[in-house]
């Protein structure tokens, strides 16, 4: 799983960092920060469920 974050796209909602903070924190300004460089197995499904819940659709996911 490759996953990237579209920080001009962010509007810094935070669904990421409340449903995924092991993954996703916020800057100063809001604006998502990627936590792990790497997506392993074990993070796919939280890494899909913070996607998801992203209403800007900023987190990007390709397989
Ligand atoms: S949920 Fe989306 S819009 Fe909100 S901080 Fe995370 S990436 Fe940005």
């Amino acid at each position: 799983m490759d996953v990237t974050v579209n920080k001009p796209a962010c509007v810094g909602a935070g669904q990421c960092a409340l449903v995924a903070g092991e993954l996703f924190d916020q800057d100063d300004d809001g604006i998502v920060i990627m936590l792990k460089p790497t997506i392993g197995p074990s993070d796919e499904a939280t890494v899909r469920r913070a996607a998801t819940l992203c209403p800007a659709r900023a987190i990007r996911i390709a397989e």
